[in-house]
């Protein structure tokens, strides 16, 4: 145990918790506080606040990207950043992303407290629109921002309103300065509930995230004809929301095939066209997801998906098309920082897990262009993306002091 550990002030992380708990909040224990929306922009507004009261530099950049950085002693030297999002499903918790933003504060906060200097600055970022519940792509601002994607493309995306990114960014008061995205970082490192249920259930507080699953998604635009669900013979029929159904059913039945191997795949969303009682739609947009531990068992399922959909297309005599994929997780992440993390939890005599990461994160975008690492803290059950997000504090301190001890250690390379 080295004796000249680093301890956040747990109280504290718990008090802006619980302020950004109740922004936007949600059925009592949950939160919709959507990407660009009034309650997103009322908890950017309390960040900045506690960021500029911390004594940080605040800068936005063009896809609303918030960078609070307190100043190294070198300002010559690249910044050790950290962050995560501030922005929920739509029913969603009070943790996820909202701890790894508010975490990096409290390690801003601490250092103050001491009076510690570091080298190197540290940043702590917050991504906009991180989970995609208003506009898509999900992390499509920090894909953005490390080149990965178009920024115009994310500016461009609408939500179901026909509102704009771009439109509500400037409404919120958070379209800023395009120069602001030229950054260059020496590390990202990122905290973040598990969501998924395995630290409770061995009861490990701290992992180590090693890699993420590979993960895909598309967009299907399935058109028909409308006729009338009453006299038209069954052979006449062109419904698209028949051949949703079977797509729905096929995607399903390849994540059972590949359940024993851990990969899964669902349908998550549909919309449809006319959606009236009599009549046969003639328009569904299907949202699919599918996710595997290795990216040669992801091809695989892409594979067999595309199979799905052809032959989906043929019975119900519908076209099919692919209207938007994404990817993510096939980047990995950075050994030295992995390694940083391990032996920081080690010389605290805190004990850690290796895990992988089966939901997309900021920190993969950030891993096209910096190392980075991430830590998972425990979350109750494993419930994310549900109003019924839970954490405890003792739980999740351990997983912050790692986070708060490699970072300044990082920052002092
Ligand atoms: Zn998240």
């Amino acid at each position: 145990m080295i004796t000249n550990t680093l301890e956040i002030d747990g109280e504290r992380l718990w008090q802006t918790l619980e302020v950004s708990g109740e922004i936007g909040k949600f059925r009592e224990t949950g939160l919709r506080r959507l990407a660009l929306s009034e309650e997103d922009k009322q908890m950017r507004d309390v960040f900045v606040g506690w960021c500029r009261d911390a004594g940080c530099s605040v800068e936005v950049d063009h896809l609303g990207n918030i960078f609070a950085t307190r100043p190294g002693t070198d300002s010559a030297l690249s910044a050790v950043s950290c962050g995560s999002h501030l922005d929920t499903q739509a029913n969603g918790g009070k943790y996820d992303g909202i701890l790894g933003v508010l975490s990096g504060l409290e390690i801003i906060r601490t250092l103050n407290d001491r009076g510690i200097e570091t080298k190197r600055p540290i940043e702590v970022i917050v991504w906009t629109n991180e989970e995609g519940a208003r506009f898509t792509p999900p992390m499509g601002a920090a894909m953005a921002f490390v080149g990965h994607i178009p920024a115009d493309g994310v500016l461009g995306a609408k939500d179901s309103d026909g509102i704009t990114f771009g439109e509500a960014l400037k409404s919120i008061g958070y379209a800023g300065d395009e120069n602001a995205a030229n950054r260059d970082y020496d590390s990202y490192f990122e905290l973040h509930i598990e969501q998924g249920p395995i630290l409770d259930e061995t009861n490990e507080d701290v992992g180590i995230v090693t890699g993420g699953y590979h993960s895909r998604g598309m967009k299907l635009d399935i058109r028909g004809e409308t006729a009338h669900a009453g006299p038209t013979a069954m052979d006449q029929r062109q419904n698209a929301l028949v051949g949703a159904g079977l797509v729905i059913a096929a995607v399903n039945d390849i994540g059972w095939k590949y359940h024993p191997e851990n990969g899964k795949s669902t349908a998550t969303q549909i919309f449809c066209e006319p959606n009236l009682a009599g009549i046969v739609p003639e328009y569904c947009r299907l949202s699919v997801d599918f996710r595997h531990p290795d990216e040669s068992g992801a091809e695989i399922m892409y594979v067999e998906v595309q199979q799905a959909i052809a032959a989906a297309a043929k019975r119900a005599q519908v076209t099919i098309e692919v209207a938007e994929t994404w990817t993510f997780g096939d980047s990995m992440f950075d050994d030295d920082c992995i390694k940083l993390l391990k032996d920081t939890a080690d010389q605290m005599g805190q004990s850690h897990v290796d895990i992988m990461s089966q939901a997309g994160h900021d920190a993969y975008a950030m891993a096209h262009s910096t190392p980075v690492a991430m830590i998972f803290t425990p979350c109750t059950g494993g419930v994310s993306h549900n109003t019924g997000e839970k954490i405890e504090l003792a739980r999740t301190l351990p997983g912050v002091n790692v986070f708060l001890n490699a970072i300044v250690a990082r920052a002092n390379q």
